[in-house]
C-alpha cells in the first residue's frame, strides 16, 4: 500500500480518527542518512506524529515542527510535517545502535532518553507561529506527543505510532490519533469512550506489521462506534525543499570576503542539507559568478558621489 493519509469519524462526529501509512518514506529516510534501527524506528516514529498533527490544521500552507530533545544518546531529532502530506526530517546521530528493550522491541526511549522536552512548532498559515514545551515523559515518541496533546492542546487525545525495521528495511511504519473532537471535549461521556478504545488501539502495531490497510485498521479499533471514514485518500511523502539555488542564496550571505577565502583555500564549497542529507557543491566558477552579483549589487546601492 502507497504511504497515506485518511481521516474519519466516529461517535456521531464526536470522535476524530487519523490514521497514516508511512513505511516508504521512512525506508526513504534510512537510506538518505543511513540510519540505524532504532534511529530508524526514532525518526519513523516522529514523521507519522508530525503527518497526524499536521492533519488537523485548517490552512493551505500550514506546517508543523516536531523537535525532541532528550538526554539519550540520539541526541536530538527534528521533523517538519504539512497539510499537504509532506515530511522531512534527521536525528543528530543516526548510527547510534542499542541492545533490544526488556520486551525485545527497538528501544527508542533509551535512545531518544527520558529526560528532556518536546518542542512543537505549528505554522498554521497565519505569519506568527504557535510553539509549546513539555517534558518527556518516556522518549519513545508516540507517549511523548500523546503528552504534549492532552497537556498543551487540551484535547482528550489518544496517539499510536510504530515502525517495524530490520535487514531487509522497514517492512511497515504508521500510525493512528483518535482525538474527542474540540468542540465536545468537555463531554465526559465521549472522553471516556475515547478512554476506553486504549485497548484496541494497542493493537494497532499488530495490524500494521500484519500488513492491514487503513481502513481495516480503523474498522478494527473504531468500527463498532458509527465509524465513518472519509473517501479522500491523501498521499504522503518524504520531500525537502532545498535547492542548488538555495544554496548558493546561503554562500551569497557569507559576503565577499568569505567567499574569496573560499575559492583560495578550497576551491570551492561543499553544504550538506541537514534534513535530506543531499551534498551539493559549488565549484569555483559559482563562486566567482556570486562575488560578481555581490559586486555589482553594491555599486548599484551606492552611486557614484
Ligand atoms: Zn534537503
Amino acid at each position: 500500500m502507497a504511504d497515506q493519509l485518511i481521516r474519519a469519524t466516529a461517535a456521531e462526529d464526536g470522535i476524530r480518527a487519523v490514521g497514516v501509512i508511512t513505511t516508504r518514506l521512512t525506508e526513504e529516510a534510512r537510506q538518505k542518512h543511513g540510519l540505524s534501527y532504532v534511529a530508524t524506528a526514532a525518526l519513523g516514529r516522529s514523521m507519522s506524529s508530525g503527518l497526524l498533527l499536521a492533519s488537523g490544521l485548517k490552512k493551505e500552507g500550514s506546517r508543523v515542527n516536531i523537535r525532541i530533545k532528550g538526554n539519550g544518546p540520539l541526541g536530538g531529532l527534528l521533523v517538519d510535517a504539512g497539510l499537504d502530506g509532506t515530511v522531512r526530517g534527521y536525528v543528530q546521530n543516526p548510527d547510534v545502535e542499542l541492545p533490544p528493550n526488556a520486551q525485545g522491541k527497538l528501544d527508542v526511549g533509551t535512545a531518544v532518553g527520558d529526560q528532556g522536552y518536546l518542542y512543537v512548532v505549528k505554522d498554521m498559515g497565519y505569519g506568527y507561529p504557535y510553539s509549546s514545551t513539555v517534558e518527556l515523559v518516556s522518549g519513545e515518541v508516540g507517549e511523548d506527543v500523546a503528552h504534549y496533546l492532552v497537556n498543551s492542546e487540551q484535547t482528550p487525545s489518544a496517539l499510536l505510532v510504530g515502525v517495524f525495521v530490520g535487514a531487509q528495511g522497514v517492512s511497515a511504519s504508521g500510525g493512528i490519533l483518535l482525538q474527542v473532537m474540540p468542540k465536545a471535549s468537555r463531554d465526559e461521556a465521549l472522553v471516556t469512550l475515547l478512554e476506553s478504545r486504549v485497548t484496541q488501539l494497542a493493537s494497532f502495531t499488530n495490524l500494521l506489521r500484519e500488513g492491514k490497510t487503513l481502513p481495516e485498521m480503523l474498522q478494527s479499533i473504531l468500527g463498532d462506534l458509527g465509524l465513518v471514514i472519509f473517501p479522500e485518500v491523501q498521499l504522503v511523502r518524504f520531500n525537502c525543499g532545498c535547492s542548488f539555488e538555495r544554496v548558493l542564496g546561503a554562500l551569497k550571505m557569507l559576503g565577499l570576503a568569505e567567499l574569496q577565502d573560499m575559492i583560495k583555500q578550497d576551491k570551492g564549497a561543499e553544504a550538506t542539507c541537514q534534513f535530506c542529507s543531499q551534498v551539493y557543491r559549488a565549484n569555483e566558477d559559482h563562486l566567482e559568478k556570486l562575488i560578481l552579483d555581490l559586486k555589482t549589487e553594491s555599486r548599484e546601492k551606492s552611486p557614484m558621489l
